[in-house]
């Protein structure tokens, strides 16, 4: 008998096992994929990491979070500058003074934000209706058509007039010569890849991997007190109230004799004629020097309940089905559900380790980290 049976590896099941040790408690996790760590897995193809899920770059603001995860591994200095290509011209991203002088020749902040400025009093729109129009009333014509359009409309499959407006809550502008993707205090990749902080998380607990939770519910609902349950919510319950839906991605690697194809670990591409929206070139993420290179192309992918489930289509329909599910868990006093597939949400690492401290903190009052 165990304490917790911790169904799947990823990093929420992997922190909250890890706080459980801690607190001299006895778990199992099991894992239906071939190997731990979710969706942050590296594969290590000649020598590079490879992420195996889409390219992740850690990042937070939160100094707690940031020791909690160099207990385990060592952070490089990696900082996320992707660069986005578009008919033929290649833009600096997040939209920044850099992007602007490309795009315009603007040199000063105020030569910048008045070409903005005008593009946004002359489309005129207070209320957007959908992604166009919000795109169109934050950040003007130019930078929407030829860095934004084309790219979401790939990564959803739909038309950007027929996209809901929420999915463009903000967008980021800088008006300094800063490529830096993100605003947060701390950033980087673990040396060696995100499998160290992974094995430092299980290190000590009994992992089953290839083991599927609902090939044998009956037996493993009663192998343990109490369950983290880290997949599908609307599987738990057999889909009870039907599917939730999901957009999807299939990868595409490719190992390259060259040393170094792209001179950047995250090339966008906009254009709609080409397939995929970015290449990742993985040994940028380390500096890598191996004499070969892996690149994977991704692209975005209509959900079939076969496929892999990455982003949360979280439009109101699906999220009034996630409300019923939500409700329905709350009745099972022996199960504590967590993480992104549980609680049909889109996270980063960083507030994935918040959320499963959280509930270990819950679970075991503060004897945590
Ligand atoms: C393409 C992409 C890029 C991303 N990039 C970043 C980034 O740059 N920075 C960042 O901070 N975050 C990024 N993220 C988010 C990050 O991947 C998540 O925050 C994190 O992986 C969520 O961890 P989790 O444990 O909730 O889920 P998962 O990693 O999905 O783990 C859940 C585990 O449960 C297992 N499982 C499910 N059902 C069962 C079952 N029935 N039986 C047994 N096991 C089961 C699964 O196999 C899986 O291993 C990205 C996400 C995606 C999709």
């Amino acid at each position: 008998m165990y304490d917790y049976l911790i169904v799947g590896a990823g990093l929420f099941g992997s922190v909250f096992a890890h706080e459980a040790k801690k607190n001299n408690k006895k778990c199992l996790v099991i894992d239906k994929r071939n190997h731990v760590g979710g969706n942050v897995y590296c594969e290590n193809i000649d020598g590079i990491n490879v992420h195996k899920y889409g390219a992740h770059i850690f990042h937070t603001n939160d100094k707690s979070i940031w020791d909690y995860v160099n207990q385990f591994a060592e952070f490089n200095n990696y900082i996320n500058s992707p660069v986005s290509i578009s008919k033929g011209k290649l833009y600096n991203l997040p939209f920044n003074m850099n992007t602007f002088y490309q795009l315009w020749g603007t040199k000063a902040p105020d030569e910048a934000k008045a070409i903005i400025n005008k593009q946004i009093e002359k489309f005129g729109v207070k209320t957007p209706q959908n992604l166009e129009e919000q795109a169109l009333s934050l950040i003007g014509k130019d930078v929407y058509e030829v860095l934004i359009k084309e790219y979401t409309e790939k990564q959803w499959g739909t038309k950007a007039t027929k996209l809901p407006p929420f999915i463009i809550k903000r967008l980021p502008v800088r008006y300094t010569f800063n490529n830096n993707y993100f605003n947060d205090k701390y950033q980087g990749i673990p040396i060696g890849g995100y499998n160290k902080i992974i094995d430092g998380l299980l290190a000590g607990i009994e992992v089953r991997t290839n083991v599927d939770f609902f090939k044998n519910r009956e037996a493993y609902k009663n192998i343990a007190k109490t369950i983290i349950f880290t997949g599908k919510i609307d599987e738990f319950f057999d889909y009870k109230y039907g599917k939730l839906e999901y957009r999807s991605l299939r990868f595409e690697n490719s190992t390259l004799e060259t040393d170094n194809f792209q001179g950047n670990a995250v090339v966008n591409y906009n254009d709609g004629d080409i397939p995929y929206t970015r290449i990742i070139e993985h040994k940028h993420f380390e500096f890598g020097t191996q004499p070969n290179t892996v690149i994977t192309k991704e692209y975005p992918e209509k959900w079939t309940p076969e496929k892999e489930a990455y982003y949360p289509i979280n439009n109101d329909e699906n999220q009034n089905k996630y409300e019923r599910y939500r409700k329905l868990s709350q009745s099972e006093s022996n199960v504590i559900f967590g993480g992104r597939l549980a609680e049909y949400k889109y996270y980063d690492m960083h507030q994935i380790i918040a959320s499963a401290l959280k509930k270990s903190k819950k679970e075991f009052g503060n004897k945590v980290s």
